[in-house]
């Protein structure tokens, strides 16, 4: 991300800073919505005590995801406010990789907010949005948010659905739909890192690149090759993982 701000690259708080600077500049182009930036807030506290850095367990669930995108036969990417803000050039290059399509999903869903994300999408490259206005005229059932509201082409008939900072109810009715769910959240005892297929318990700027990076290398390796990842992949095990190393990192001595 690039610094258009003042903060000095020595500053020992700096990547954090810029995360913080892209999301206000996003709310005030209208991208991100105010309840963003609280989200912000909850994830930011996780990645301090994570150390704010990709831990190993990690490392694993991008490896599981990079393979399930690649064999999925209809992966879509669900972008919200604070992923458009954050990572939209990230966004694109990995549906390319993976031959993915786009949809854009909000919690706090307006049109115009729709608009504005499906143009700053465009304009980094993608040919086609999905779920922006009357597109999103498939619906998620038992589920009561506006994110019920998705595109038949794009979320409704996919079979892999990645995810970031995602609503635990959204997660669990994707999965009651049999979809298979990649999400991307920093806090490892939310309702949707628990209740999805494959957690990367990062932040979606750290995650993201490494994502990229791990499919475009996979991609040239055989199917089973690919398969054998996802079969010895547990995502109960990696949580727990997960919290250990919080723990170890947290233990408070007197
Ligand atoms: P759930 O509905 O799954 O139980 P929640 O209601 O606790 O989650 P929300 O406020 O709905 O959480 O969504 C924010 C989630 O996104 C939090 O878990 C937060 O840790 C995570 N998050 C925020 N910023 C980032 C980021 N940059 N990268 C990854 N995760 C993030
Ligand atoms: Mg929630």
């Amino acid at each position: 991300m690039k610094n258009k701000f003042t903060i000095p690259k020595s500053h020992p708080r700096y990547p954090s800073l810029i995360i913080r600077e892209g999301l206000t500049e996003g709310f005030k182009k209208g991208i991100v919505a105010a309840e963003g930036l609280i989200a912000q807030g909850r994830g930011e506290a996780f990645d301090y005590i994570l150390g704010e850095k990709t831990l190993p367990p990690a490392r694993k669930a991008i490896k599981a995801a990079a393979a399930l995108l690649l064999l999925a036969k209809n992966p879509v990417i669900s972008v919200n406010g604070n992923a458009a803000a954050l990572i939209p050039k990230e966004i694109i290059k990995l549906a390319k990789i993976t031959g993915s399509k786009i949809e854009v999903n909000l919690f706090y869903r307006t049109e115009k907010r729709e608009k504005k994300i499906k143009d700053l999408l465009m304009a980094c490259g993608v040919a086609h949005v999905f779920g922006v206005g009357k597109d999103a005229s498939a619906t998620i059932p038992e589920l009561l948010s506006e994110r019920r509201k998705v595109d038949p082409r794009g979320i409704f008939k996919a079979d892999v659905v990645l995810v970031f900072l995602e609503d635990g109810d959204r997660t669990e009715a994707l999965i009651k739909m049999g979809k298979k769910v990649i999400a991307v959240d920093l806090n490892p005892f939310s309702r949707t890192a628990q209740k999805a297929n494959i957690t990367i318990v990062d932040n979606i700027v750290r995650a993201m690149p490494e994502l990229i990076k791990t499919s475009q290398e996979f991609k040239s390796r055989g199917e089973q090759k690919i398969k054998s990842i996802l079969k010895n992949y547990d995502n109960k095990k990696i949580l727990k993982e997960m919290v250990k190393i919080i723990r170890k990192n947290y233990v408070y001595e007197k």
